[in-house]
């Protein structure tokens, strides 16, 4: 165990907690900082061993590769190899943001972040903290999600500092991540675009831009697919709790839940909840409000650990836009187990 400086963005100076956060970046150290999507671990990307840190504070697989954050577009050309028209339109359009390109990497990157291969992805959060440390670090920021490898990552500093505290040098807190969803991670050295995460920024909203089709990979997943994106084979955002999706209507959800004995734990929208008063529930926000569901949602899921519910019904969402990439998480944490009410 190490002793964990804190520093809460509210209470405590910027621009010293900033200071203090780059120097121990550049230092080789590990620093959880908030960014929109959600919260991240974070070391410079130029030190190998720093790197090799993170994977063994988060128990991730070594080739599950890091995305590489950076403060302006013009620090991209030294990581990255070939910057196509359309990856700059998109680098215009959602930087800074929940959008991260995969690259052909430039040598200077160390395959040790990389999980071996010869891309590199890469992302400028738009999150002021975020932003701020790593333009002061003045070194390009690794930074994987700040949670232990499977679980659901972190939104709120109350979870980094229960999976993290002791384990890192800094922990910045920064309020509740806005978007709540990791960054969709779209490959950008294909002939056709690929995405192979999906986030807030959405398949349509890219093709807005480039004017052209992009390939969606992680719709239909299933267990004997082949991984397109190195770490999307392994388990993923699930609580301690056994995750089961719902699929159907309210009246018929309702009928199905009310079945079952109270110790369960419901999450869903606020309709679904306000239906459910004698059980143990998480409303996400209004049905008809994605971007609430999507801040809420691995918050619900690790609520519902803390709280030690063991087996948590889920509602289904619509799979479309941001819905889309709300289900891709619910999916993994479930492991594709869904019950049609
Ligand atoms: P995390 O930072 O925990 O949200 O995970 C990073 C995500 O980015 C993982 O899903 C990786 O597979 C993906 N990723 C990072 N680097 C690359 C790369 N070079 N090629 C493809 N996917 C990548
Ligand atoms: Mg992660």
């Amino acid at each position: 165990m190490m002793k964990t400086k804190i520093f809460h963005s509210e209470k405590d100076n910027i621009e010293t907690l900033i200071a203090y956060a780059a120097n121990i970046l550049r230092q080789g150290g590990l620093v959880v900082f908030p960014t929109e999507t959600v919260y991240g671990i974070g070391a410079n990307a130029l030190n190998p061993d720093a790197a090799h840190n993170i994977y063994q504070v988060k128990g991730r697989p070594s080739d599950n590769p890091l995305i590489v954050h950076v403060a302006n577009e013009k620090d991209v050309s030294k990581y990255a190899q070939t910057i196509t028209d359309d990856a700059m339109k998109l680098m215009e359009a959602f930087w800074p943001g929940p959008l991260t390109i995969v690259f052909n990497k430039q040598p200077i990157i160390p395959e040790a972040i990389t999980g071996g291969l010869d891309t590199v992805a890469i992302r400028m959060p738009s999150h002021p903290i975020a932003k701020a440390l790593i333009q002061e670090a003045n070194v390009p920021v690794c930074a994987p999600s700040a949670n232990i490898s499977g679980t659901p990552s972190s939104t709120i500093f109350k979870h980094v500092h229960d999976d993290l505290n002791g384990k890192v040098d800094v922990i910045i807190d920064g309020g509740q991540s806005t978007v709540g969803l990791e960054s969709t991670v779209l490959d950008m050295t294909t002939d056709t675009p690929v995405i192979l995460r999906p986030g807030a920024i959405t398949k349509s909203m890219i093709e807005t831009i480039i004017k052209r089709d992009v390939i969606d990979t992680t719709v239909h997943i299933t267990d004997d697919t082949i991984p397109k994106a190195p770490g999307m084979k392994y388990r993923h955002y699930a609580p301690e709790g056994d995750v089961t999706l719902l699929k159907g209507t309210h009246k018929n959800m309702i009928t199905f839940i009310t079945q079952q004995d109270q110790s369960i734990g419901v999450i869903g929208s606020n309709e679904l909840c306000a239906q459910l008063s004698d059980y143990h529930t998480y409303p996400l926000g209004p049905k008809d409000d994605p971007e609430l569901i999507a801040r809420n949602v691995f918050l619900a899921l690790r609520t519902m650990d803390e709280h030690n519910i063991r087996t948590i019904y889920v509602e289904a969402f619509e799979n479309k836009e941001l819905g889309q990439a709300i289900m891709n998480r619910l999916l993994k944490a479930s492991n594709h187990t869904i019950i049609e009410v």
